[in-house]
This record gives structure tokens, C-alpha cells and sequence, in this order.
């Protein structure tokens, strides 16, 4: 394949390299240059660098699109064979507003504020990715915190009906193939009890956005294959006493789904009869909610 266009971006601590593909113009080289540079810049927002400085983006046309997504984002994924690359497989035929709402590049630069973890412990690293592949949308403004919110509730859902015999390492042992809702929503509802547990205790000085800017200053990128208990040990070190692995002892190899009805609740997430969803700012953790995904 022929190798077009090399972009260097300057961010605040990182130099990203983006390779753009053939078969792209100028033009829409450019502006998936720039939008992969925004997209990065939105990850900035968890803690205020992006998490591995010299990691490699390549956007690769895909017309076939043999995925069968009509996103333009077709697929999305990480490598680190040779340092971290994130391989974006698009539609070059999309105008490129529709990449701007677009999940799915958001969802893989969140996988590099994580190490590589091994299979059985997948859902923590697709769990993790996936709730802030929404809330950064709306930080971003690209989605409306209704929105990401209503994604969130969905894919709860999704989460609970998949599965339930398993537990998550148990569904991410087996393979994601076979119970990809429950890898992707079980991981993403330990992370938004973490994060809830450590802001509400702390008043908001600690979060799951600084917890990961520590892990990312001390370990970051990482040459090696972490465990679940490994990373959650760790990521508890950054904190006054454990969140992490009280949650790992409760649910990792538990069956079900993590009870999250009661926290979205207080939270103020209300599901509408039509499937969207309001937001209420009278219930107790209603600030906690804003703090979490208001745009910034
Ligand atoms: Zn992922």
C-alpha cells in the first residue's frame, strides 16, 4: 500500500504521527488529519496530555467496507507490536462532519490511557474505553450530555440481557465474539461506580480521570501484558484507601450484572417512554453527573 501523507502534531507533551492511505485527496487528507488532531485533543480533556506521546495514528481507506458498518469509522484497533498504533479503517466517500459524531476513534485512543491487559481481563480495558468513548463525546460537545447518557443507559441494558450466566472474566476469557455486550457493558458499569465512589468520598478531588492520569505518569506505555488484579492494585496506590479491588473481589467473577439502576437514579438519568433521556439536576449525585460529563 502505498504510504501518502505524514502529519506530525504537536500536542501539549505529545508528537503523534498520522499516516493517511491512499486512496484519499488532498483535500480529504487534510481534513482527517485535522480531525484526528481534534479527536486527540479530546482525550486531553480526561488529564490534560494525551496519554502516550509518541503513539502512531493510520487512517486506512476502506470502500469495501466488508465490516458491514455504515459508520465512517468501519473498524477501529489498537496495536502494539512495535509501540502503540491505532489503525482507523474509514469511509473516505463520508463528508467528513459525519467522523466529527462518530464513536469509534474516541473509543481506541481511550484504550491507550490503559495497558494491555490479557484476555481474561478484557473487560476492564473495552469497558473502560467505552464509557469514556461517551462521556468525552460530551465533554466535546459532540454528543449533548443527554445523549451520552442515553448511550450509557442503553448499553447497560444491552450488558444485562448478555449473558448473565457469565461472569466478566469468565464472558472475556470465552472469547469477546461470544459475549461482547457483557465484556463491553460490564467493564464500562465498574468504571462508572468507580468513578462515582471516588468523587462522591472525595467531594470531587479525586476521580477516575486523575487515578488514570497517575497510572499513565508512572506506567505508561507499558512493554508488558498486565492482569486485572495487577492493574487494580496499582490503580488503587493512587488513592487515600481501595476502590478498585473491592470492585474486582465483587464482581469479576460474579454472574449478573453490576446493580448500577439505583446509581443512575440518583444520578438524575431518567429514561424517557421513547428511549431518551432527561436529566435532573434535583437528585443528590446530579453535580457528580455534570462534573462528569458537561462540556469543557
Ligand atoms: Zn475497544
Amino acid at each position: 500500500m502505498i504510504v501518502d501523507s505524514f502529519f506530525s502534531i504537536a500536542l501539549l507533551a505529545a508528537t503523534l504521527t498520522i499516516e493517511i492511505r491512499q486512496p484519499v485527496d488532498d483535500q480529504k487528507a487534510a481534513e482527517l488529519t485535522e480531525w484526528v488532531q481534534t479527536t486527540a485533543d479530546t482525550i486531553e480533556l480526561v488529564y490534560g496530555r494525551f496519554p502516550n506521546p509518541k503513539a502512531k495514528i493510520i487512517v486506512i481507506p476502506s470502500s469495501e467496507n466488508s465490516w458491514g458498518s455504515d459508520a465512517p469509522v468501519i473498524f477501529g484497533r489498537v496495536t502494539r507490536r512495535d509501540g502503540e498504533t491505532v489503525e482507523l479503517f474509514v469511509d473516505p466517500e463520508r463528508p467528513i462532519e459525519d467522523f466529527y459524531t462518530d464513536w469509534t476513534a474516541t473509543h481506541e485512543f481511550s484504550h491507550l490511557m490503559m495497558p494491555l491487559l490479557s484476555q481474561r481481563y478484557r473487560w476492564i480495558s473495552e469497558g473502560f474505553a467505552t464509557y469514556y468513548q461517551n462521556i468525552l463525546m460530551s465533554r466535546a460537545q459532540r454528543y449533548t450530555p443527554e445523549l451520552a447518557w442515553q448511550r450509557l443507559s442503553e448499553g447497560f441494558v444491552r450488558g444485562q440481557e448478555s449473558r448473565p450466566d457469565l461472569s466478566p472474566n469468565a464472558a472475556a476469557a470465552g472469547g469477546i465474539r461470544h459475549a461482547r455486550m457483557k465484556v463491553y457493558w460490564s467493564g464500562a458499569a465498574i468504571a462508572l461506580k468507580a468513578d462515582i465512589t471516588l468523587r462522591q468520598r472525595s467531594n470531587g478531588a479525586e476521580s477516575l480521570d486523575r487515578v488514570l492520569g497517575q497510572l499513565q505518569a508512572c506506567c505508561l506505555p507499558s512493554g508488558r501484558r498486565w492482569s486485572g488484579p495487577q492493574l487494580f492494585k496499582k490503580l488503587d496506590t493512587f488513592i487515600e484507601s481501595p476502590v478498585f479491588m473491592p470492585l474486582y473481589r465483587k464482581y469479576a467473577d460474579e454472574e449478573g450484572f453490576p446493580d448500577i439502576a439505583r446509581l443512575l437514579s440518583d444520578l438524575g438519568i431518567e429514561t424517557n417512554q421513547d428511549g431518551t433521556v432527561s436529566l435532573d439536576d434535583g437528585k443528590t449525585l446530579a453535580s457528580i453527573r455534570k462534573a462528569i460529563s458537561d462540556p469543557q
